[in-house]
């Protein structure tokens, strides 16, 4: 896993006192992913500090892809 910096604000924060991964819907070639990576960080999961956590966990049933623009849209 990649260190605890949100993807939105750059900001790195403590996971055990706010925010946190958020694993989207994964696509075919994260499937592929999983079966081959253990220990990197998945591509379809991103890290979202205490401000930004809840809206990207309510979008995680769409993929990263779909994701991620209105993520930042909102935010940025
Ligand atoms: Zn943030």
């Amino acid at each position: 896993m990649k260190p605890p910096v949100c993807v939105i604000c750059d900001v790195r924060f403590k996971p055990q006192e706010e925010g946190g991964v958020v694993n989207f819907a994964k696509r075919k070639a994260d499937l592929e992913w999983d079966k081959k990576n253990i220990v990197e960080h998945p591509p379809y999961s991103e890290w979202f500090c205490g401000k930004h956590f809840d809206y990207a966990e309510s979008l995680s049933n769409l993929t990263i892809n779909i994701a991620m623009p209105k993520i930042k849209e909102r935010f940025i």
